[in-house]
């Protein structure tokens, strides 16, 4: 029989098209649920205005993100829209082993590794009401160049072909309503 749903020392992952509003959903998550430990990804990304290093992500040079990769140091790691994404595998199975509910807030390519090296993780695939809305959502958003924003939602067609991968999904219309069906679905309500 299958264990009763307990985010103690779980691996939530969530994924979603650039925009759907996961980085939204997740700072509302943590703030009414603190336990939830959140991973901090490395990127060659370059930071977003407001953006802190060590805090919204590693930000790292090609060579010092790739040296990573090498020594296994990245649980997952995936190319999107033209710079490197991955998640530091040391924090995550400490968490995980002191028993914390350990979330994880990255793309499609990743999540599939992540299936496959944590089976009994639990995935969430977060989708937005309607493409025209996704559009709407990531222009105003007003941290992407049009060039990014057009391999972004390039990108999200893809992506949204993917939802029945995954072990719930979930739709982003009203933020309110979509925070608490999310915390249904982590078992924290
Ligand atoms: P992601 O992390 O998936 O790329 P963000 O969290 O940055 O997306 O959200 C993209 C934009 O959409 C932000 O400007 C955010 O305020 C807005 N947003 C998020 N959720 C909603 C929602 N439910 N309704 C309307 N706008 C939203
Ligand atoms: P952004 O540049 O908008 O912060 O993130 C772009 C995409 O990269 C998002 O879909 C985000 O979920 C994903 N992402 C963030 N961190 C990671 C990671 O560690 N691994 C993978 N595979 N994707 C990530």
């Amino acid at each position: 029989m299958a264990a009763e749903p307990s985010p103690s020392g779980r691996l939530f992952l969530i994924t979603g098209p650039s925009g759907v509003g996961k980085g939204t959903l997740v700072t509302a998550l943590l703030h009414r649920h603190p336990e939830i430990w959140l991973s901090i990804s490395a990127t060659t990304r370059a930071p977003r205005q407001g953006e802190v290093d060590g805090q919204h992500y590693f930000f790292l040079e090609r060579g010092a993100f790739d040296a990573k990769v090498a020594q296994g140091g990245l649980l997952e790691w995936a190319e999107f829209a033209g710079n490197c994404y991955g998640t530091p595998r040391e924090p995550v199975e400490e968490q995980l082993s002191a028993g914390r509910p350990v979330l994880l807030e990255i793309e499609l390519e990743g999540a599939r590794q992540v299936r496959q090296s944590f089976p009994s993780g639990f995935q969430i695939f977060i989708k937005p009401p309607s493409f025209a809305e996704l559009e709407r959502r990531i222009r105003g958003r007003g941290t992407d160049s049009d060039e990014a924003i057009a391999r972004r939602l390039e990108r999200a067609t893809v992506e949204l072909e993917a939802e029945s991968e995954f072990d719930a999904v979930l739709v982003n219309a009203d933020l309110e309503t979509a925070l608490t069906e999310l915390e249904h679905l982590m078992g924290l309500s």
